[in-house]
């Protein structure tokens, strides 16, 4: 994912040595022909694999998400972060979020999610793993099967694809883009 790496290049901007912003293609503005391009590259990486849903997390997995479902032809389920008063029966958890700091609940209805259910998870970042452990627990509940997890951007030295294996060790995981550290700021790529 040459294409990926050099978008990130250009401009992507750190902060903190921790936080890598892509507002311009991903998280803000979104560039509708490059995450297709993402989202084909996830989809072959899953090729063959027994997936009947994609399933992601509100806001920024949802438009990574889409695209895969579109070219997968699978439904696509996203979880909400708050509590929908007119969903009557839900699966929730609690998740933290780093980059606000705040812990949230993380809801799914159970009308969308099922035991015969096979998962492939999408998300824009792997950081430490907390919103990819909290979806597991939602799949988990409903005895669903993850099949596969995909992040456009992995922060290795987050540590969350180690905290996502100790909970799944057979899970398949793949990043479109690795970084190793963002130390000074500066964007290093496994
Ligand atoms: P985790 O739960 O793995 O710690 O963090 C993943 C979630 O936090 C992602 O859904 C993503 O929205 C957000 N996130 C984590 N790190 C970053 C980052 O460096 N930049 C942006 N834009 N979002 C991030």
């Amino acid at each position: 994912m040459e294409i990926l790496k050099q978008l990130i290049r250009e401009k992507g901007k750190c902060f903190d040595e921790r936080i890598l912003k892509v507002d311009s293609f991903i998280n803000h503005q979104i560039d509708p022909q490059v995450m297709y391009q993402l989202a084909e590259e996830i989809a072959r990486r899953f090729a063959g694999k027994d997936i009947n849903k994609i399933l992601t997390i509100e806001a920024s997995g949802i438009a990574p998400a889409v695209f895969v479902g579109h070219i997968m032809q699978l439904p696509v389920v996203f979880v909400k972060k708050s509590m929908p008063s007119t969903i009557e029966h839900t699966l929730h958890t609690t998740v933290h979020s780093f980059t606000k700091d705040r812990s949230y609940t993380a809801v799914v209805s159970k009308e969308f999610l099922h035991d015969t259910d096979h998962i492939l998870f999408v998300d824009d970042f792997l950081a430490y793993g907390d919103a990819a452990i909290g979806v597991m627990d939602l799949c988990c509940q409903a005895g669903a099967t993850m099949e596969g997890m995909s992040f456009i951007i992995e922060k290795e030295f987050q540590g969350g694809r180690q905290r996502i294996l100790e909970a799944i060790p057979s899970v398949q995981i793949e990043s479109l883009a690795i970084v190793k550290g963002l130390a000074n700021n500066i964007i290093e790529f496994k």
